[in-house]
């Protein structure tokens, strides 16, 4: 632990408790990843539960009230409250306790949900999305508690266990409980710092569109001698929607597209082009032959705020060993689009089903289904806010963050500023480069302890929001 030596970030003996937990902190976030809730997986569904239910034990040994495991259609909701600083604002804390699926299995060095600590690194699979964030803000609590210390700020606690697979439950109950949610902001962990570990505060997400694209022919394979020459080819029909759908420039085809696309200011893109990022080092980092995207726009600019088209799978045929003579029955798609501020996952995904019915050839079938969308968000880097979050970084860092438009989605964020119409911090303590959703996936020790602390001291920056 490096602290800046001038001021202390957090109060002595709220740090004394940090310092004297930090074994036993860690071994809580082991025991969380060894929970295998992959969310996506149906025979996974009861590892998912039993992860909601260790959170909620945990919440109500940090003696929070109306703790709560929300039934939903598919996985469960954990809630809490600690409302221990009478009108002092109230804050929305979410954290998502479910992961990714861990394959391809055999390129993780060992198995993904027996985490270890190697080279000041936790490794496993939700280390750093997301359970390592949600254990930090447990912990935040703790050593307060350990501290004899109560939050600054009242805290109601939202965990969710369908972020990897849509939120589809989340966005209902949301709905249906506006009063248990009543807030001043939302705090969201699931975001992470910039490029060498610079401590950030996201300010743009993307929304996500996802779809599936079914093209079928017939009941079985055909014999390829008996029958190619007179009849369609489900896969090729199939390629060749694909290809109208993107363009090689990078340009997505998909009617109007681009319309709802917020443009960057030159101020945006410049201060994008100011921060410290080495294209060369990014690729090396994948291990592509070259970066591919839109023309005119930078890797950074391409990554966060413009908009994607992507295949993310296809299959269709034989697929084993050697050789076998058939036309496929059918071939089909999973696809999805990165959205940004203000595109409409449904107006995109009206967009697309439109495209490929135009498209698609008439000797095959050919229909397009909504998997899941989500609404890309933007927060203002001015709001207080995020100026609060922006001081806690600078107090435990003797720094303050960079503002970083993310990839990625984390389409609760929408649902929280738009649904209930509150402003959303995103403020996280995972590194980019830290294989989230992919094999190996880590969380620096030292992230996880400075993160700690900037909860800590973040509740007390929160609390004069408002005044
Ligand atoms: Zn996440």
């Amino acid at each position: 632990m490096t602290q800046s030596p001038a001021a202390p970030a957090i109060d002595a003996a709220v740090e004394a408790a940090l310092a004297a937990s930090s074994e036993e902190r860690l071994g809580a976030l082991m025991e969380f990843v060894r929970i295998p809730s992959i969310s996506a997986l149906p025979a996974h569904a009861g590892d998912v539960a039993d992860a909601a239910e260790w959170i909620a034990d945990r919440l109500r040994g940090l003696d929070a009230t109306d703790v709560e495991v929300v039934k939903t259609a598919l996985h469960p909701i954990v809630y809490g409250r600690i409302h221990e600083a009478p009108g002092a604002p109230t804050i929305l804390v979410y954290c998502h306790y479910d992961v990714q699926p861990v394959d391809p299995l055999d390129l993780w060095e060992t198995a993904p949900f027996e985490p270890f600590v190697r080279d000041g690194r936790i490794v496993g699979r939700g280390t750093a999305d997301d359970k390592g964030q949600l254990v930090m803000h447990l912990a935040a609590i703790e050593a307060l508690r350990a501290a004899g210390k109560v939050p600054a700020v009242n805290l109601t606690f939202v965990f969710e266990g369908e972020e990897e697979y849509g939120s589809e439950s989340l966005y209902d109950w949301i709905d249906a409980n506006p009063d248990k949610l009543r807030a001043d902001a939302v705090v969201i962990s699931d975001t992470g710092y910039f490029e060498g570990n610079l401590p950030a505060i996201t300010v743009g997400l993307r929304g996500i569109m996802y779809a599936q694209i079914d093209v079928m022919m017939c009941q079985f394979d055909l014999h390829s001698g008996m029958y190619g020459g007179t009849v369609d080819n489900p896969a090729i029909a199939l390629a060749r929607i694909i290809a109208a759908i993107k363009g090689a420039d990078g340009r997505v085809r998909i009617p109007g597209f681009y319309d709802d696309v917020r443009t960057l200011s030159e101020a945006e893109r410049a201060a994008i082009a100011a921060l410290p990022f080495d294209e060369e080092a990014f690729r090396a980092s994948i291990d592509v032959p070259e970066l591919h995207g839109e023309a005119d726009w930078s890797v950074l600019e391409r990554k966060g705020a413009r908009p994607t088209f992507d295949v993310n799978g296809m299959w269709s045929g034989f697929q084993g060993d050697g050789a076998k003579t058939i036309i496929p029955a059918h071939a089909h798609a999973k696809v999805s689009c990165r959205l940004v501020a203000d595109q409409d996952p449904e107006k995109v995904f009206a967009g697309l089903r439109d495209l490929v019915a135009g498209v698609a050839p008439s000797g095959v079938e050919v229909t397009t289904t909504y998997i899941h969308g989500g609404s890309p968000s933007l927060t203002p880097t001015d709001h207080p806010a995020t100026r609060a979050a922006a001081r806690a970084i600078e107090a435990v860092y003797g720094r303050g963050p960079v503002y970083i438009r993310d990839g990625g989605s984390i389409p609760v964020t929408s649902a929280f500023d738009r649904q209930l119409g509150l402003p959303v911090v995103l403020i996280g303590f995972a590194q980019p480069t830290c294989n989230a959703h992919a094999p190996n996936e880590w969380l620096l020790v030292d992230n996880f302890e400075r993160g700690t602390r900037v909860i800590v001291r973040l509740w007390d920056e929160l609390a004069t929001l408002g005044d």
